[in-house]
């Protein structure tokens, strides 16, 4: 197993506080690791300044050929990287293997066609005797800070599209996962010319606040809780850096009386439960309409009481654990206070898991109020709640009255009054009749306290990219 940080062209081991890495499926420790020290990070820093020099130079083209070899190698190395992805984790290997790490592999792959066909606004004279072009040039030195809900994805979302860019990258994976972001260094140092990417271990407090405040990082990127965006937006304001938030979300999903009842409920099955719940844009806030909420929840409940997890056989499993203890306690806690009010009824799951690993039970609330607690805040584990609602205009004043902005989707066969609604939801992405399907050529970002900035697709590539407009006199 890989334990050492990527500082410069040296692998190193941490100094300060050892984290332990857990087994979430056992609650077992892996390994300790220790975190970087403060002259690490400093080092990793400057180490990405100094490439910033050259490597900001590169061809769009060579950017690229360093991109698709990080691709095969990642592609060749699939299974070892599930393996070890669904160790830290405890998601089901065939879940990383299948799902995963193809997309991850096609993220890397999708950059390196990107970026050599950047579309922008075309030269000419727009003052007579001048000629303008714009061009889109890299920001700097770049602070990528991952959750721990999808490590490698979410290192592959940051990294990509800012070396891709031109950017170099100091890395720090959530300290509660950072074994395949060490494996990956690995086989970085071996492909990027050296400093182009540095991965730092250590927990937020410490090593992403001194990332996030240190004066020669250019641009923020996190992914994480709003109130960690909320602290690199401080910590961003002293020197002004850029940044890019992806903070969490509390997906509305709005069930039309017409809507294929069994699609919605595969869909949510699905849909609501993946990687446990612990996805931003988990389908967990339904609003169903009055004709078919009771059908709705009760073929709901049921196939949800199917779902597979905790099995010895992990091939027959569908969804893992929790990260961790802390998680799961949260899940239960949300759930418990649920389950106190009177109109709410839990009808499938409501416990946590057996044995020592951080499992919960796949949970409906049904009869929830919009006011609830379990509607309004992000409970990141695998409970869906379920709303009554009368009119159009009360399931979309519902959806909207968030302060997440993230994930939505409407379900119906009426084509008018699904592109009506989508029409009228303030999220960064709407799905029709579906959920959750994520494409690198799309953008994945969110609205109000979901943050700003756009994952995957060609937005991403203008968020690490600067525009700058060139003039020149000629008479
Ligand atoms: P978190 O905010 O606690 O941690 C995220 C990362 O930020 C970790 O690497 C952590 O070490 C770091 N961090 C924490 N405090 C910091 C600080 N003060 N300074 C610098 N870095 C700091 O979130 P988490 O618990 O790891 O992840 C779960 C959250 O992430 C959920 O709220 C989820 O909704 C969100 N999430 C959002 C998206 C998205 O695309 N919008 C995707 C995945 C997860």
């Amino acid at each position: 197993m890989d334990i050492k940080m990527l500082i410069g062209p040296k692998f190193e081991k941490g100094t300060e506080t050892e984290e332990p890495i857990l087994n979430p499926k056992t609650g077992a420790t892996i390994l300790n690791l220790p975190e970087a020290s403060q002259a690490q990070i400093e080092a990793a820093v400057l180490a990405a300044e100094k490439a910033f020099v050259t490597w900001s130079r590169t061809t769009p083209a060579q950017r690229s050929g360093y991109l698709l070899k990080i691709a095969d190698r990642i592609e060749a190395a699939a299974r070892d990287f599930a393996a070890l992805e669904a160790l830290n984790c405890g998601k089901p290997i065939n879940a990383v293997l299948n799902d995963e790490i193809p997309a991850i592999v096609d993220c890397y792959r999708f950059f390196a066609g990107a970026v050599r066909s950047m579309p922008g606004q075309v030269a000419g004279e727009y003052i007579p005797g001048h000629t303008s072009m714009v061009r889109r040039d890299a920001i700097g030195v770049v602070a990528s800070i991952a959750p721990w809900n999808y490590p490698l994805m979410m290192m592959a979302w940051k990294l990509a599209p800012a070396i891709a860019g031109g950017n170099t990258v100091v890395f720090k994976p959530s300290e509660q996962t950072p074994l395949t972001a060490l494996k990956l260094a690995k086989i970085l140092a071996d492909i990027l010319p050296e400093g182009v990417v540095n991965v730092v271990l250590g927990r937020g407090d410490s090593v992403g606040n001194t990332l996030i405040n240190h004066p020669k990082v250019n641009m923020i990127s996190i992914t994480g809780d709003v109130a960690t965006g909320k602290k690199v937006l401080q910590a961003a304001a002293k020197s002004v850096k850029r940044t890019h938030l992806e903070l969490g979300g509390k997906a509305p999903v709005i069930v039309f009386d017409d809507a294929d009842l069994d699609a919605v409920v595969n869909g949510l099955r699905a849909f609501g439960y993946y990687n446990a719940g612990q996805d931003c844009t988990a389908a967990c806030r339904i609003y169903a309409g009055k004709k078919i909420y009771d059908k709705l929840v009760v073929d709901l409940s049921s196939a949800v009481s199917t779902i597979k997890y905790n099995r010895p056989d992990d091939t027959e499993n569908e969804i893992g654990p929790l990260i961790s203890r802390r998680q799961r306690d949260r899940v239960s806690s949300f759930v418990e206070r649920a389950s106190e009010l009177k109109h709410i009824e839990i009808t499938t799951g409501g416990k946590p898991g057996e044995g020592s690993g951080f499992f919960y039970q796949p949970t409906v609330v049904a009869g929830a109020l919009q006011e609830d607690e379990i509607v309004r805040r992000e409970v990141f584990g695998p409970v869906v709640s379920v709303t009554r609602f009368s009119e159009v205009d009360e399931a979309v004043n519902w959806a909207n009255d968030s302060d997440y902005g993230l994930a939505s989707s409407v379900w119906t066969k009426d084509v008018s009054r699904a592109m009506a609604t989508a029409a009228r939801l303030q999220y960064g992405c709407t799905w029709i009749n579906t959920h959750f399907m994520l494409t690198n050529e799309m953008p994945h970002g969110g609205l109000k306290q979901s943050g700003y900035g756009k994952d995957m697709s060609l937005y991403a590539l203008e968020d690490y990219t600067a525009v700058r407009h060139v003039m020149v006199a000629h008479g």
